[in-house]
Order: structure tokens, then C-alpha cells, then sequence
């Protein structure tokens, strides 16, 4: 179906951070597959542990214990400092997971017309559930009636948070980004997830976190919710959890962590053997490499080059980014560049219309990091209008 603009480049094989179409040409990928291969393309310890475990077993289904999806959910813990997981196999199905704990907590406490209150510009996803919940009109244009029991805010605005809980005791929950990326690498203020959290203990709500573009080490922390001092409730995990191997995660802590029982929720493929082996071989090499240590290193060193270069032209309107999620705002829509890159010999990305989006594998070559800043460099000084 004609779902998507796709731009006319077909890539046949990949190595690291670059990516080569049929005909030979190379280009740098400086968004990793929309940050899901952040350990880079072909990457030889994730080929490894799929080839191995697909001669070995693929799938057996969630009748049965699987043990590579135990030690992934003991991994997973560990790290995050939750109690338990539900694996699924995309983003927006372990936001639905996500929403699901949410209202049925909710009904464990006689609420029965739950509410979870959610954020203006926030994306989670493109099912029924996800794209009501997501601040973006356009998602749902057409797919209406939306999925209600959302309430919305402005992002990275406390005080709307604790107006809106205040007139309403359905509330159960808040779903937010710890950064946004589809809505423009908007980054809130240091203390927004710790005041969140302080309103969601003050009204017995869960805080939720979508990590599902910020996590596994990009923002320069394991999990973004790091930098905040804080844990969630619930957080979600897709994308680059198996260097590109679809999976889907859904953590949750405490109270949230048993909402779920025996015939509440399941998946047929969700956290197979082959996923699961992939997600570890990924969490191992992120860990063993230090990546989101160096992450943090290289976005702040690449910030510093653009706002150098970058800061005093007139079509740049601001800089942004944590870790390698970085984020150049234009003055006007700038979504032609991402072609004009094509010409350059690097991919990037446009979001929100005019905010060139860079999400670079987290194990980019340093020469690779400068060669990435000076095309980038030169196509917003000749490309902005
Ligand atoms: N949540 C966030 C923050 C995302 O960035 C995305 C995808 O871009 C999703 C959810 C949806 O993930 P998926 O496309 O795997 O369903």
C-alpha cells in the first residue's frame, strides 16, 4: 500500500554506518534506520548470534518457557531497576501494553472510565490506541473515532499536569517522551521528569515513559529517564533493543509491575528466541563498548561544531540534542534537504517539518562523526533558503 513517500533509493547492503544502493554508491547513514541500528549495519556480533540461534531454534511461542526471554527480561531489570517485562514486537505495541497496565490498574481501584493524560507534539505510535494518544492531528485525520481516554497537554509543562489532575480523579497515568523525537528533538526542561514524577506519587498514578527512540544508550545514558534521577513506573523499549530485529518491550516497577495476569495480554512472536538473542547480543556490545558513555561524549563535541558553525545563520533558529539524538531547527520547512543530502552522500532526516533530525549509530568512527558534521555543515549553508 502506498503508506509511505519513499524517496527513490533502494539500499542492497550495509557495513557500519554505511549504507550501499544496488548500483555500488555508499552513503553515510546518519539516522540508523530511524535509531534502531545503533550498533551500525551488518554489525558482525549481532549477525553472529542471529545465525547462530536461527540454526538453533526460532520460535516456539509463549506456551512454553523460553529461556533466552527470561535471561533478556533479567537483563533488562537489571539495568532499568524494574521488576518485570512483556515483549512484543514493535514500538507501538509496547505502548499498547503500556496503556493497557495503565487502565487496568485503574479498574483495580474502581476507576472505570479511566484517563491517561498525554503530550501535544508526542508520537507513540500507529495503532488505534497509540496514534490517539499521539499529539499529532495528522496521524488521526481519517482514522476517527479516535480511541478515547487521552487527555492532552503541553509538553514539558508541570504545571498543566497538575491542573488537569486536579479537576479530574479519572486519571491514572502519564505517557510522555523523555525527549521528543518525531515532534523535533524537543528536549524539556532538567527537572520535568522529576516534577512528573512528584505528581504521579502525590495521586497514586503511574508515570509512564516512551523510550522507544531515546533508549538502549542513545541520549548518553542506557535509558534517558537516567539523566533525570528518577525511575518510572512503566517504560517502553523498541527500536534499536535488537540492532534491527523487531522487538518490542514494556518494563514496569512495583504496582505496575503484576497489573497484567494469565490471559490479559500475549503476542504469538513476542520475544522469540531469535529477538531475544539479538537484543542480547545488542545490550552486551552497548555495555562492553561503553557506547552511551561515548555518546554523551560525541553529541556534546558535535553540538559544539554546530552551534559554531551553524548558530549565527539566519535560517538556523536552534540547536538542540542529548547524546547522539541531535536536532538542527530551521526557520522554515526544510523537508527538501533530506534529498539535497542524497546529493551529499549522507541520509538524514527531517522531522516537524523543519528540524533536520540526526540520530548516527551510537559506534560511528570519529571521521565518520566529522565527516557527518561537514556535509551537514555545508548542505544547511547551501541548501537553507
Ligand atoms: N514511540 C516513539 C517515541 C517512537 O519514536 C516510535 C517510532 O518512531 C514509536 C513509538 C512507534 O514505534 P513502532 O514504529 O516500532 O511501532
Amino acid at each position: 500500500m502506498s503508506t509511505y513517500n519513499r524517496l527513490p533509493i533502494g539500499f542492497v547492503k550495509g557495513e557500519g554506518s554505511w549504507l550501499a544502493d544496488e548500483q555500488g554508491n555508499k552513503y553515510l547513514d546518519c539516522i540508523s534506520g530511524l535509531a534502531v541500528c545503533g550498533l551500525g549495519h551488518a554489525n558482525k556480533n549481532i549477525a553472529h548470534a542471529i545465525a547462530r540461534q536461527a540454526q538453533e531454534l526460532i520460535h516456539t511461542s509463549n506456551l512454553y518457557r523460553i529461556p533466552a526471554q527470561e535471561r533478556l527480561a533479567d537483563k533488562l531489570c537489571g539495568l532499568a531497576g524494574m521488576d518485570k517485562v512483556f515483549f512484543s514486537n514493535s514500538g507501538a505495541e509496547a505502548n499498547e501494553t503500556a496503556i493497557k497496565i495503565a487502565r487496568k490498574f485503574a479498574h483495580g481501584s474502581n476507576i472505570d472510565r479511566p484517563e491517561i493524560i498525554v503530550a501535544e507534539n508526542s508520537f507513540h505510535g500507529r495503532t488505534l490506541a497509540t496514534l490517539s494518544a499521539s499529539g499529532n492531528r495528522k496521524i488521526q485525520e481519517g482514522f476517527e473515532p479516535l480511541v478515547s481516554g487521552f487527555v492532552r497537554v503541553p509538553y514539558n509543562d508541570v504545571k498543566a499536569v497538575a491542573r488537569a489532575c486536579k479537576s479530574n480523579s479519572n486519571i491514572v497515568a502519564v505517557l510522555v517522551e523523555p525527549i521528543q523525537g518525531e515532534g523535533g528533538i524537543n528536549i524539556p526542561n532538567s527537572g520535568y521528569l522529576a516534577d512528573l514524577r512528584g505528581i504521579c506519587d502525590e495521586n497514586n498514578m503511574l508515570l509512564m515513559l516512551d523510550e522507544i527512540q531515546t533508549g538502549m544508550g542513545r541520549t548518553g545514558k542506557m535509558f534517558a529517564f537516567e539523566h533525570s534521577g528518577i525511575k518510572p513506573d512503566v517504560f517502553t523499549l523498541a527500536k534499536s533493543l535488537a540492532n534491527g530485529v523487531p522487538i518490542g518491550a514494556c518494563l514496569a516497577r512495583g504496582k505496575a509491575a503484576d497489573v497484567l495476569q494469565a490471559g490479559n495480554h500475549g503476542s504469538t512472536f513476542g520475544g522469540n528466541p531469535l529477538a531475544c538473542h539479538a537484543a542480547l547480543a545488542s545490550i552486551e556490545e552497548i555495555i562492553f563498548g561503553d557506547l552511551p558513555g561515548k555518546a554523551a561524549v560525541s553529541g556534546n563535541k558535535l553540538l559544539e561544531v554546530f552551534n559554531h558553525k551553524l548558530a549565527s545563520h539566519r535560517h538556523v533558529k536552534s540547536i538542540r540534542g542529548m547524546g547522539l539524538m541531535l536536532g538542527i531547527e530551521l526557520e522554515t520547512d526544510c523537508t527538501e534537504l533530506v534529498v539535497k543530502a542524497l546529493e551529499f552522500g549522507i541520509l538524514i532526516n527531517v522531522t516537524a517539518g523543519r528540524v533536520i533530525r540526526l540520530l548516527p549509530a551510537l559506534n560511528m568512527s570519529e571521521d565518520e562523526k566529522n565527516l557527518m558534521a561537514d556535509k551537514l555543515i555545508d548542505i544547511v549553508l547551501q541548501g537553507g533558503k
